[in-house]
């Protein structure tokens, strides 16, 4: 079965890119029926960030990739805090040093630091010298003796060695054959950091090896560690998993994506609105096609069902907002008219918020149905459920009817026809206060609207010539008063959500 894992290190907030990692990972564990496994890389002290952990997997579960083994979900290859599993990597780190395959290095950061700058003022990789491989056990003892603090290193195979080619040669998943050359990634990595505690490259090999993964989906940035990292599962005498980078995350000019960038954090994502399943459905783009047919709506579940690896991509994926809210309307006009909304699911903090202030502006004991209708009503207008508050604003508060947009609106009726309208309206409503606005009684009472000001209209003309007033004249008329808008929901649509009061009350304050 297929073992994957997501292994962040708690540094920060969960970013796009990682977002993406994850979700590749989960599907990939959800398409072939394995698991999906958190492994929490936080080796390095010195960079951990208290809350972190929290933080990711709400937002993973945010997000509803739910993990199958990590943080809180136990399994037979726990822990899954690389912090808990010092002594495996220490035992680790000393069987190649009895191997052979390893030794201790007691450079100090001065001279490593010194080495660095001289291989870069000269153009050379910046590459360790080896001289402590070269100390004779006496000189080794001696330092062990006085307590010399020291790492330990790997031996990194030369390149003659047949166990460099196999290191350097690998299929990836997404780039095709590899085939590093020359020394790069080929430095004798530190293994065991001088406090005992592992590098990135042991843990991570030792890890994804005793948590028995099967493939190792990350960002590209780690493409150049491979060969380092199958060299190792070679020394141990392990299989490498497979491997799959991810291609990199660029903004529309070409740059590259940086934890600064406004389109990094998925809190930030979250603050402003977007639906989980818009933004795993970008994220599930960036990166991967779903070969044939251009769809490119799909719910977590579809991808779970449409993923698979000949789908990455190699190319530069591209982040665009504009993708990203227009996939974000399309979930949410999904998610409004869906059966679930009024119960459940991510709408309902915003079903909420709508609701709290209807009720505030109309005292209605129905009010958080009625937030859901003012969702349905409008959903063709809105990208996020706070576009309401917008586009929408007359469902909680008066219209404003010396807008130019209301004058715009009432302009597109004769001047002298407009108030036999609204009273017409108003007389017709008081007569049917129990009418139900479903469009057949509406489209009669439309008419009878239209007809009842054609009498008016004629009557006061002074002339003999009748007055006919449109229906359309009708309508446009009810949009200005309940809405002030020339565009907006199907009147009916309208009349059903303002109570009977609230109608007449909009009605007479456009007469005033
Ligand atoms: N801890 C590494 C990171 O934060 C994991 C890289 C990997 O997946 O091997 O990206």
């Amino acid at each position: 079965p297929v073992r994957v894992r997501f292994a962040p290190s708690p540094t920060g907030m969960l970013h796009l890119g990682g977002l993406r990692t994850a979700l590749f990972n989960y599907l990939l564990s959800k398409r072939y029926g394995g698991a999906f496994i958190l492994r929490i890389e936080d080796t390095d002290q010195k960079r951990l960030v208290s809350g972190a952990v929290g933080n990711l997997v709400k937002t993973l579960e945010w997000a509803g990739l739910s993990f199958d083994e990590g943080p809180g979900k136990p399994g037979d290859a726990g822990p899954y805090f690389q912090s808990q599993r010092g002594d495996l990597y220490r035992k680790h780190a000393y069987q190649l040093l009895d191997k052979g395959a390893a030794y201790r290095c007691f450079c100090d950061s001065h001279r490593l630091e010194t080495i660095r700058a001289e291989a870069i003022a000269q153009g050379r990789p910046p590459m360790y010298d080896r001289r402590c491989l070269h100390l004779s056990q006496r000189q080794i003892d001696e330092k062990l003796r006085v307590g010399e603090p020291h790492t330990i290193r790997f031996i990194a195979p030369s390149p003659a060695d047949p166990a460099s080619a196999d290191a350097a040669q690998f299929f990836d998943i997404v780039h095709g054959r590899m085939r590093f050359r020359g020394p790069a990634g080929f430095d004798d990595a530190v293994l065991l950091k001088s406090d005992g505690l592992p590098t990135y490259h042991l843990a991570n090999v030792v890890d994804d090896h005793y948590m028995r993964i099967t493939h190792v989906l990350r960002g590209e940035e780690w493409l150049i560690s491979t060969p380092k990292h199958r060299a190792l599962f070679r020394a141990f005498g392990w299989e490498a998993p497979q491997y799959a980078h991810l291609p990199l995350l660029m903004n529309a000019d070409g740059s590259k994506l940086s934890k600064r960038n406004r389109d990094g954090p998925i809190q930030g994502y979250i603050d402003s609105g977007y639906l989980p399943s818009a933004l795993v459905n970008y994220a599930a783009l960036l990166g991967w096609h779903p070969g044939a047919g251009d769809k490119e709506l799909y719910s977590l579940e579809e991808l779970e069902q449409a993923f698979s690896l000949e789908g990455l991509s190699r190319s530069k994926s591209v982040v665009s907002r504009d993708r990203l809210d227009w996939l974000n309307k399309q979930h949410l006009h999904k998610e409004i008219n869906s059966e679930s909304t009024s119960s459940q699911g991510h709408l309902s903090r915003a079903v909420l918020e709508i609701d709290q202030h209807i009720s505030r502006f109309s005292e209605r004991p129905d009010a958080r149905d009625t937030a859901l209708r003012a969702l349905k009503m409008c959903s063709d207008r809105l990208t996020f459920t706070h576009d309401l508050f917008g586009t929408a604003s007359y469902l909680f508060a008066d219209p404003d009817l010396d807008s130019e947009e209301a004058k715009k609106t009432v302009a597109k009726v004769p001047q002298d026809t407009r108030l036999y309208l609204l009273q017409a309206a108003i007389s017709q409503l008081k007569a049917y206060p129990d009418l139900d606005f479903s469009s057949k009684p509406w489209n009669g009472l439309a008419k009878e609207i239209a007809l009842a000001a054609s009498v008016s209209a004629s009557n006061s003309s002074g002339s003999l010539a009748q007055v006919s007033v449109p229906k359309s004249h009708a309508m446009m008329m009810l949009r200005f008063a309940l809405t002030g808008q020339s565009t907006g929901p199907k009147i009916p649509e309208l009349l059903q959500f303002f109570s009977h009061a609230e109608i007449l009350s909009r009605l007479e304050r456009a007469l005033a």
